[in-house]
């Protein structure tokens, strides 16, 4: 019948619905919770308003509120009610655009004569879009010629520059452009827009502004600096709250507020933005991370080396870093009458001259070359965050050169390594992507591509990780697999790649001499497990709220003697500690209280308080505090918890049974 079409729904079902029928009927035709919950719909693959007549035979699915395309919708359709509510409070304010983002939306603002939006005002803002909300108004979508959306916008300029500038994800098309109107008291509020939204204003609520910043329209430095304001929107009132609980946590666990409080690390101004010093204690982290990191490449067959910091433009132009990657280095410096030399971005090519030092063989390879290197990346100041993204950071980089034959064997023994050692961090969630080749332009014969993918996804098969598909993603010079772990407050952090190359061993014309006796090229594997020392040790400071495991933990014992008499026996435990491999520390009864000192030692987190009195005098014993326990331990063998601590520490265990687990629950220990 011609006024019936035929739709399929996600589960491949088939309904005759009429003509006309909007995607909103089909929800309610499905169930009320199911309409209940509808915020769009995709009608074949298109996300589209919920009202929106479905004309001809199509798949259709509903979108949910509890969906990352559904929270989309919700963020965008509250930016839209930010944008009104600025309008109505602020007469003359410009508004540029709202987008959604990860877990929120912004909107940027101009406001007239330069004003700066303050704190007060975001809770004026936030007032007036609950009325908004309460007022229960539509969102209704308008079509109009590209004239009469510039007429719409007359005294909008940013509006009317991405209607001139055409922005189909703006809703500015070539020759017509679509807006969204919430009309009330005549005409209402109007965006531009592509959409869609939720049907009414009523369907939001559950959002709070959060921050004000300064933006650049279109992030150019030369074009006005925008009033930024951003909010979050969710689901649920409770799905708010988790967030901002999330959002509460994250900031405990900063680790650029943790460095200061335990003395890891600082940031000094003078030093120039993304640059860290390390503090002693953050140093002794560091160095048994990077300890544990030799240790591990030594015992799996790499070799260790050192390269400089600096090398010739030749090296880079060779490399292709200066065609390609120029961007992200730091200028030359001139020497030696007019040579360049760069800071290294990149540890690569000096390995490569280090197989290229000699004639390799295949019975080398494979050869693995491992280096705590140290590389200088130029980053726009506004993305440096702390050690997460820094301008000078020392990546754990190996590179592996190998026949075509090792490739698939390699890389899963490298996957092997590169989980055992996060695990040996205190991580257990893992997943992983796989980037594929890209569909235009590509270095390397189809059977390497096709080979080196294979491998990719053995090796992760063979892991049983949890993977998506990057397709087309990879780099033009080969596959590669990234891997992202969890922390313990369910963050993802992007931290390990293993990145086959075809390019460099062509570029630098390695070879190695094959059984055949002919000459062949090798293929070379990119690896950084750790990504950058900084950014891991970050990431561990985060994870363990800075109550590190006791190998990691900067000091690992502090002794406490109760009165001054102690004091002698106290320096007797700590030297035992000492000689038996553990970072001991006394804190002296001159200055504190015994109880200021216990304080303070729990505030650094450090795994182990003893506290040495008279019957530890006479009895060779101490009063042990671990940390997260409910109550000390009194009269513990000095020589027993000698044992137990060294075991602790060869095992990498805590003395926590959930080290990474609510700091608050073990602080209250
Ligand atoms: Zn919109
Ligand atoms: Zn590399």
């Amino acid at each position: 019948m011609a006024d019936q079409v035929t739709i399929t729904l996600p589960d491949g079902s088939e309904r005759e619905v009429p003509r006309g029928t909007t995607p909103l009927d089909v929800a309610a035709s499905i169930g009320k919770r199911l309409a209940k919950a509808a915020v769009a719909a995709k009608i074949d693959g298109a996300l589209v308003d919920l009202d929106r007549p479905i004309e001809a035979a199509a798949e259709v699915a509903i979108v949910t509120d509890d969906t990352d395309e559904g929270r989309a919708v919700l963020r965008h359709s509250t930016a839209h009610v930010m944008a009104q509510a600025v309008l109505d409070l602020f007469p003359g304010a410009k508004f540029a655009i709202g987008p959604p983002i990860a877990d929120g939306f912004y909107y940027d603002f101009e406001l007239p004569g330069g004003a700066h939006f303050s704190e007060d005002d975001l809770e004026r803002i936030e007032a007036r879009m609950r009325e908004i909300v309460g007022a229960d108004q539509p969102f209704v979508r308008e079509e109009l010629s590209r004239d009469e959306g510039l007429d719409l916008f007359a005294d909008q300029p940013y509006k009317r520059e991405i209607i001139e500038g055409v922005d189909p994800s703006e809703g500015a098309g070539e020759g017509a452009v679509s807006v969204y109107r919430n009309p009330h008291d005549g005409d209402g509020f109007v965006d531009l827009c592509r959409g869609p939204h939720v049907p009414s204003t009523k369907r939001l609520g559950a959002f709070k502004l959060m921050k004000v910043a300064g933006a650049y329209w279109r992030g150019d430095e030369k074009r006005p600096m925008l009033q930024r304001i951003y909010g979050t929107a969710w689901e649920s009132a409770k799905a708010l709250e988790e967030h901002l609980r999330r959002i509460e946590e994250a900031e405990r666990r900063d680790h650029r507020r943790l460095g200061v409080e335990l003395d890891l690390l600082s940031f000094p101004e003078e030093l120039g933005a993304g640059l860290a010093l390390w503090h002693p204690k953050g140093a002794v982290v560091r160095r048994a991370m990077e300890d544990f990191s030799r240790q591990q490449h030594e015992k799996a067959d790499y070799a260790l080396v050192y390269t400089p910091h600096i090398a010739r433009s030749t090296l880079w132009e060779t490399s292709g870093h200066l065609d390609f990657y120029a961007d992200g280095m730091y200028p030359p410096m001139e020497l030696d009458e007019g040579h360049a030399y760069y800071p290294k971005p990149m540890n690569c090519p000096f390995h490569i001259l280090i197989y290229k030092s000699d004639i390799r063989s295949y019975r080398d390879l494979p050869m693995r070359i491992f280096e705590l290197g140290t590389v200088y990346r130029y980053e726009r100041s506004g993305v440096l965050h702390g050690l997460m993204r820094t301008r000078g950071f020392t990546q754990d980089d190996s590179h592996i050169f190998c026949t075509p034959e090792q490739v698939v064997p390699e890389l899963q023994s490298l996957l092997g390594f590169v989980l055992d050692v996060l695990r040996a961090f205190g991580f257990s969630e893992f997943e992983a992507d796989i980037s594929t080749r890209p569909a235009e332009k590509s270095v390397g014969s189809d059977a390497d591509w096709e080979m080196a993918t294979d491998a990719l996804f053995e090796a992760i098969k063979a892991s049983g990780l949890s993977y998506d598909v990057a397709e087309g993603e990879g780099a033009f010079y080969g596959p590669k697999i990234d891997i992202h772990l969890r922390d313990a407050i369910g963050r993802r952090w992007q931290m390990s790649t293993l990145q086959v190359d075809f390019q460099e061993p062509q570029r630098f014309e390695m070879e190695y001499v094959g059984a055949d006796n002919e000459r062949h090229r090798p293929i070379m594997i990119h690896r950084a497990l750790f990504g950058s020392v900084e950014r891991f040790f970050g990431v561990l400071v985060e994870h363990y709220a800075g109550a590190f495991p006791t190998w990691l933990a900067p000091v690992q014992a502090t002794v406490l003697p109760v009165a001054d008499r102690h004091e002698a026996y106290a320096r007797e435990v700590a030297g035992r500690l000492r000689d038996a491999g553990v970072r001991v520390e006394v804190l002296d009864a001159t200055h504190d209280t015994l109880g200021a000192r216990v304080r303070k030692a729990k505030m650094q987190k450090v795994p182990y308080v003893l506290v040495v009195g008279d019957d530890d005098v006479d009895g060779r014993t101490l009063g042990v505090n671990a940390r997260g326990a409910d109550q000390p331990e009194r009269g513990v063998g000095l020589e027993e918890f000698v044992t137990r601590v060294t075991a602790e520490i060869a095992e990498r265990g805590s003395p926590e049974r959930d080290p990474a687990g609510d700091p608050e629950g073990a602080a209250a220990a």
